[in-house]
């Protein structure tokens, strides 16, 4: 039977890297009658080390909430995978939704388009068609491939999921979400931010750097020459955990070193609004992270990208790249205070919720048929030249 208004659209939310970007969402839809929204927490959020982020998730006054404990300390990220979709499968025979929204490449988000494929519900991916590094390069594109909807933040974009055969009808360019709380002129002011956190300067650079999965061996060996240089830069640092991914243990065990250290701020974690204002106000940002090549070059703040973690993904004139070296990492903050702060707007024009909102109200959306086809764009020789094995001659 098709959807009926209001549309009950489940989101699912991982982790502080996908909810900054799907919240202006949820509450774009949640202010208008004809939806009702439902939060499905998990991941990260739930875990105290990581700093217990589902409260943030509280705290933006999202009404419909469901709260589930996913993992423990000791499993891998199949386990995560697979505790996900047994916990989101009885909840949403539960709340039958309409729609399952998901956003990026962690392990949760593929949990969510499977248990919506395999349940018949519409599942909208939020950013796909991006490329990098580590697990989540698969786990992104897998996502799609279990997804009905894309919802993408540029052109290029579009194109790589019509790479995967994708149809143009399910794709929709509505830029990065994360751009509408960038360009909002709400944000904290630096002031609020060091008060919050107790932050005690007010020059600083960034450092976010998580493990890359498929290089386990070499991390620890990473970490320690960054946090060399880190200390040997002679400047202040504000520090955040990286996520939770495999290999997460040995960069907090590293980390020790920078606890208490006059120089260094260190957190589990941060409010989004309140680490955009702290990244826009520093030097630069050292790491890994995807807010050194999306977020920082939309502010212009130089970014320092160390080794593959984002590999392929697009580059402007203030993200550098280095290899985690003590001597790369070393030219790399010398360039990196020269470099002139350049903005460019390469996700979108901060538009992404009042696009999302009117695709949404669109009925063909809700009426579409739900089996996908792949769309072959190989040339037509290739097609038709199919051989067969055995049998007719
Ligand atoms: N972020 C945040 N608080 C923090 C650190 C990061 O809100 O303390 C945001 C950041 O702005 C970015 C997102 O989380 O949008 C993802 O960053 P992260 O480096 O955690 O993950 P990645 O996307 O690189 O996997």
């Amino acid at each position: 039977m098709d959807a009926q208004i209001p549309y009950k659209v489940m989101f699912l939310t991982g982790t502080r890297a996908d909810f900054g970007k799907l919240k202006t969402l949820m509450l774009r839809l949640q202010a208008d009658e004809r939806f009702q929204v439902h939060v499905f927490v998990t991941g990260m959020h739930m875990l105290a080390k990581f700093g217990s982020t589902w409260d943030e998730v509280r705290k933006a006054g999202l009404p419909n909430l469901y709260r589930f404990i996913n993992q423990n300390e000791s499993d891998s990220m199949d386990q995560v995978l697979a505790k996900t979709i047994a916990g989101l499968s009885d909840y949403v025979k539960e709340m039958t939704p309409d729609m399952i929204v998901v956003h990026g490449d962690r392990v949760e988000a593929l949990a969510g388009s499977l248990v919506g494929s395999l349940n018949n519900i519409r599942v909208a991916h939020i950013e796909g068609g991006e490329v990098s590094g580590t697990i989540d390069e698969l786990i992104r594109h897998a996502v799609s491939k279990t997804s009905h909807l894309h919802f993408v933040a540029n052109e290029v974009a579009m194109q790589r999921l019509l790479q995967l055969g994708e149809s143009e009808e399910s794709i929709h360019i509505i830029g990065s979400p994360d751009v509408d709380v960038m360009n909002s002129s709400d944000l904290p002011t630096l002031g609020e931010v060091k008060h919050y956190y107790d932050i005690g300067f007010s020059s600083y650079a960034v450092l976010l750097f998580h493990p890359v999965t498929t290089e386990l061996k070499h991390i620890r060996q990473q970490v320690d020459v960054l946090i060399d240089e880190v200390l040997e830069s002679g400047q202040n640092f504000v520090v955040l955990y990286p996520n939770n991914d495999h290999g997460t243990e040995i960069i907090l065990e590293a980390y020790e070193r920078l606890r208490n250290h006059p120089r260094i701020a260190l957190y589990p974690s941060m409010r989004f609004e309140y680490f955009l204002t702290l990244l826009r106000n520093a030097h630069y940002i050292l790491g890994n992270s995807s807010s050194g090549i999306r977020e920082a070059p939309h502010f212009g703040v130089p970014a320092i990208n160390l080794g593959s973690r984002q590999n392929n993904r697009v580059s402007t004139e203030t993200v550098i790249n280095a290899p985690l070296t003590r001597e790369g990492i070393r030219q790399a903050i010398a360039l990196a205070e020269k470099t002139p702060r350049i903005a460019r707007e390469l996700f979108g024009n901060g538009n992404s919720a009042t696009a999302f909102h009117q695709i949404l109200l669109e009925p063909a959306i809700w009426n579409a048929d739900i089996q996908k086809s792949f769309i072959d764009r190989t040339p037509e020789s290739s097609r038709t030249g199919v051989r067969q094995t055995g049998g007719v001659k």
